[in-house]
């Protein structure tokens, strides 16, 4: 391998990464995407894939040192604690140069009424704590989980693929796949007359929509806000300011 092939390792699983795949590859720049592979028929980047974890924070050291990788790109969903604590701590330890690409946090407006919590077992407890209501839970599969002890709220719960653990006593499941639009939001919400959304702070426009509906119903949403960024490594908020960073890195 020469060092105009060692490539840029893009963490993925978001459309940013996507966007960024498609910009690196369109200029011959060597890219591997990875996906953690969580979704039954992902949406495929261009150029080269690999899928699956790494094996924890070893795993990935030693995937990144093996394939002479020289820059690692982290434009993982900003829920995404885990694999991007682990990018952080294989940068630290190799000298390999970290960006983390994330789409800017939705900020609350006048409209709009939030009950901030800073984690999923909060957003629980938040819903709990308002008894009986109605529920859109918009914060993935994964997530459902800590619901599940709830028997008195009933939920709408939106997922890609079904969830497989448990689930709360009284639900129904929507399998679908965003964006949506303002207009499928809030047939949603009046349809099966939501009082209560909860979502994460996922920021970016296509799953912006639910928030515009809610406000316009009066809806309450409890947001959950971001897990904390490692201090290593820099971060940006562009598809371009990633490129910009990674074309940096290559001359
Ligand atoms: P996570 O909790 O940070 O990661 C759990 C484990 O999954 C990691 O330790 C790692 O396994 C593996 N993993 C995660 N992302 C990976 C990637 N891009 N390539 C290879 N392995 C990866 O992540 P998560 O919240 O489960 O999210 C998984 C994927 O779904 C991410 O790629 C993320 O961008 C995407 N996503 C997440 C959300 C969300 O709400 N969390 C929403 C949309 C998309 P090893 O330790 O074995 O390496």
């Amino acid at each position: 391998m020469t060092s105009a092939d060692e490539p840029i390792l893009l963490l993925g699983g978001t459309g940013e990464a996507r966007e960024l795949a498609a910009r690196l590859v369109a200029t011959g720049t060597p890219v591997v995407s990875s996906l953690a592979g969580r979704v039954r028929q992902p949406r495929l980047p261009v150029g080269e894939v690999r899928i699956g974890g790494f094996g924890g924070v070893d795993g990935l050291r030693e995937w990144v040192v093996d394939n002479r990788v020289r820059a690692i790109v982290d434009a993982t969903h900003p829920f995404a604690a885990t694999i991007t604590r682990s990018a952080a701590e294989v940068a630290s330890s190799t000298g390999v140069p970290l960006i983390r690409l994330r789409r800017p946090a939705w900020e609350e407006s006048a409209s709009d009424r939030w009950i901030r919590v800073p984690d999923m077992p909060s957003a629980a407890e938040a819903v709990r704590s308002r008894g009986a209501g109605r529920v859109f839970l918009t914060t993935g599969r994964q997530d459902v989980g800590v619901f599940a002890d709830d028997s008195v709220a009933w939920y709408l719960i939106r997922v890609v693929d079904p969830p497989t653990g448990r689930l709360p006593a009284r639900h129904e499941l929507l399998q679908s796949r965003g964006p949506y639009s303002y207009a499928d939001e809030a047939q949603i919400l009046s349809g099966r007359q939501i009082d209560l959304l909860v979502t994460k702070n996922s920021g970016g426009d296509l799953t912006h929509a639910k928030l515009r509906a809610a406000a316009d119903a009066g809806i309450e949403v409890v947001m959950v806000d971001r897990p904390d960024e490692p201090t290593i490594g820099k971060t940006v908020h562009s598809v371009e300011a990633a490129e910009h960073w990674v074309r940096g890195h290559l001359d």
